[in-house]
C-alpha cells in the first residue's frame, strides 16, 4: 500500500496542482507559445458593400495550444496583459501581419490594409513608434496599408495619445478607433484626434433591428462620422436585414460573418476571388 500510496501521492498531487492553479499553467505554457511558434494570425475581410471590393483584412490573433487546441484572445489576452507578455505578442502580430500583407501584394492580390489590434500596454509603452517603423522597414510594406486600432480607453492620458496618433500617422500609418461608442470619451476623441476612422462597435450592430436604443446609437454614429469626414466601419455584421439598415444610413463598409468569418491567411487567399465575383 506504500508502493502504491507513493504512486498516487504523486498522482494526486499533479492533479491538485492542475486544478487549484489552471490559470497558473496557462501562464507557464503562454510564456513559451511565441518561442514555440503556436501563434496565427486570422484574416477577416471589410468589404465595400456598394463595390464589392475588399478594403481592408483585420488580423485576429489565435493560438494554437498543444492540448487545448485553438484558444480565443478574449482567454489568453488578458493573461497576457497580467503578466506582460502583450507587448512582444503584440509585436510579433504587428509583424506578421505586415509580412503577411506583403506577401499578398508580391503574390497580386489588390492592395488592401492590414489592421491590427494594439493593447493598451503596447500603445503606452514609449518605443511603439519605434516597433512599427521597423517594421516596416523590414517588411518593406508601404505605410498606407497598415491601420492600427486602438480603443477610446487607451486615450486617457489625452496629450500622450495625441503624440503617438501624431507620429503613427506621420510614418504614413492609418490610425482607427475600435469598439467605438463603448468608451466615454467618443466625441472628444473624434475632435482631438487625427483618427482616419471608427469601427462601431458589433455589441450595437447586432441588435439595430430589435433595440431602438442601439438603432439610434448606430445612425448617430455614421452621421456623425460622415459629418466629420472620417471613414467608418460597422463590425459584426452577420444578416441581410443588418446590412440594408446600414445601407440606408450610407454605411458600406462592413465587416462580419454575413461576408467572411476570420479565416487562416491561405483559406483567405483561397476565398479571395469568390468574395469578390459576389
Ligand atoms: P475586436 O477587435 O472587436 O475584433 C472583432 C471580433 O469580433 C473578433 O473576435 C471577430 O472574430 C468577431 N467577429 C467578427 N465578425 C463577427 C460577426 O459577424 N459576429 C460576431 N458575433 N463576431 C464577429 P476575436 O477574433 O475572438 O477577437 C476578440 C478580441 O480580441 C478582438 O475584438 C480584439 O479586441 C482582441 N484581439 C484580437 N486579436 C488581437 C491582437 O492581435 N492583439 C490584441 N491586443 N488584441 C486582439
Ligand atoms: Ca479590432
Ligand atoms: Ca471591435
Amino acid at each position: 500500500a506504500k508502493a502504491h500510496g507513493k504512486n498516487g501521492y504523486v498522482f494526486y498531487k499533479n492533479d491538485m496542482h492542475q486544478d487549484a492553479s489552471d490559470e497558473f499553467s496557462l501562464e507557464n505554457h503562454l510564456r513559451k507559445a511565441l518561442e514555440q511558434n503556436e501563434f496565427e494570425l486570422f484574416y477577416q475581410a471589410q468589404i465595400n458593400s456598394q463595390t464589392g471590393e475588399i478594403i481592408g483584412v483585420e488580423a485576429l490573433l489565435r493560438w494554437n495550444h498543444p492540448e487545448l487546441g485553438m484558444i480565443l484572445p478574449n482567454i489568453f489576452i488578458p493573461l497576457a496583459e497580467k503578466i506582460g507578455l502583450i507587448v512582444p505578442i503584440g509585436e510579433w502580430v504587428i509583424m506578421e501581419a505586415c509580412r503577411q500583407n506583403k506577401m499578398w501584394q508580391e503574390s497580386g492580390l489588390p492592395n488592401m490594409k492590414v489592421s491590427v489590434n494594439l493593447s493598451t500596454q503596447q500603445f503606452l509603452k514609449q518605443n511603439l513608434v519605434d516597433v512599427v517603423q521597423h517594421v516596416l522597414q523590414s517588411t518593406q510594406l508601404n505605410p498606407q496599408f497598415l491601420e492600427l486600432e486602438i480603443t477610446e480607453s487607451m486615450a486617457m492620458d489625452y496629450k500622450y495619445a495625441r503624440k503617438v496618433i501624431d507620429q503613427l500617422r506621420g510614418l504614413g500609418v492609418a490610425v482607427s478607433i475600435d469598439d467605438f461608442g463603448t468608451g466615454y470619451s467618443s466625441l472628444k476623441n473624434l475632435k482631438c484626434f487625427a483618427i482616419n476612422r471608427i469601427k462601431i462597435d458589433k455589441c450595437f450592430v447586432m441588435n439595430v433591428l430589435h433595440n431602438q436604443n442601439d438603432e439610434q446609437i448606430v445612425s448617430a454614429i455614421i452621421a456623425m462620422a460622415h459629418g466629420l469626414g472620417v471613414n467608418v466601419v460597422a463590425e459584426g455584421v452577420e444578416n441581410e436585414e443588418q446590412l440594408h439598415y446600414l445601407h440606408s444610413q450610407e454605411c458600406y463598409n462592413i465587416q462580419g460573418y454575413y461576408f467572411m468569418k476570420p479565416l487562416p491567411a491561405y483559406e483567405f487567399t483561397d476565398q479571395y476571388p469568390q468574395l469578390v465575383e459576389e
